[in-house]
């Protein structure tokens, strides 16, 4: 049995905590541990926040968040079409930020990693950012 939702943003900052509360109201179906449900609230709100920092910067655009669950595996994809990645390996490695200067700290991806089983990382120069999140 599969199950799943879609969620349209615009990237406003305030969105990023009605981002991770839909997503976690939608985990609630396979009644997660408090621990796992903050773990997957933790690691969208980190992917929300890159798309809109990163993402798109001070021009605005669209995020798209789409998840499912297919056998008890949860998955979340956070979809931007802002800027786009140039060095993807870069972007994992803990404490590598573009942005030092805005006191972001480079431990969206290590957190991702932390709290989540999978991370995946699509992302095009100019074309946007897919990040997949599985638990
Ligand atoms: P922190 O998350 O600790 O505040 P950060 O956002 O810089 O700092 P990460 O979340 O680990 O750190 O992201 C690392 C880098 O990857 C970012 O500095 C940015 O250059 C790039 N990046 C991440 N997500 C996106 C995105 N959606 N679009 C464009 N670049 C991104
Ligand atoms: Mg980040």
């Amino acid at each position: 049995m599969e199950n799943y939702m879609e969620l349209i943003i615009p990237s406003y900052s305030r969105n990023e905590s009605f981002a991770r509360s839909v997503v976690g109201a939608f985990l609630t179906q396979l009644d997660p541990t408090l621990d796992e449900l903050n773990d997957v609230k933790t690691a969208v709100s980190e992917a929300v926040t890159n798309a809109i920092i990163h993402g798109y910067g001070n021009n605005g655009g669209e995020i798209r968040i789409l998840s499912k669950i297919t056998n008890n595996i949860f998955e979340v994809k956070i979809i931007d079409q802002g800027k786009g990645i140039e060095d993807i390996e870069q972007a994992r490695e803990p404490l590598y930020t573009s942005k030092p200067e805005m006191e972001r700290s480079g431990l969206g991806f290590s957190v991702m990693e932390g709290f989540m089983d999978e991370v995946e990382i699509i992302s095009k120069v100019g074309t946007g950012t897919q990040i997949t999140l599985r638990k």
